[in-house]
């Protein structure tokens, strides 16, 4: 499907955003990730219980994939844009998002 330039030039801006937005959420998640490795063994994380921490830290985690899976769309087609952090094309509808 052919788009305006002012929609393709509207796709590549709310890419911009939404990666912006992938690497915002990522920091926290893998933050939480390297404290849950780091508690490995231990009773305490940072001076909590890890029995309180672990599953919250999975919540966490949790929460962050399920934005992900929401926010990194193709601005277009609305489909799952997978792995690629800066993508040229959308894979499903061909749209350029760079
Ligand atoms: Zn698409």
């Amino acid at each position: 499907m052919p788009y305006t330039e002012d929609q393709e030039a509207e796709f590549k801006e709310q890419i911009r955003c939404k990666r912006r937005n992938q690497f915002v959420l990522a920091i926290p998640l893998i933050a939480v990730i390297v404290i849950l490795v780091m508690s490995e063994g231990e009773e305490t994380v940072l001076g909590m219980d890890t029995a309180i921490v672990g599953p919250a830290a999975f919540v966490i985690v949790l929460a962050g994939l399920a934005y992900s899976l929401y926010n990194w769309r193709c601005p277009a087609c609305k489909k799952y844009l997978g792995k690629a952090i800066n993508p040229s094309f959308c894979s499903k509808c061909g749209v350029k998002l760079s």
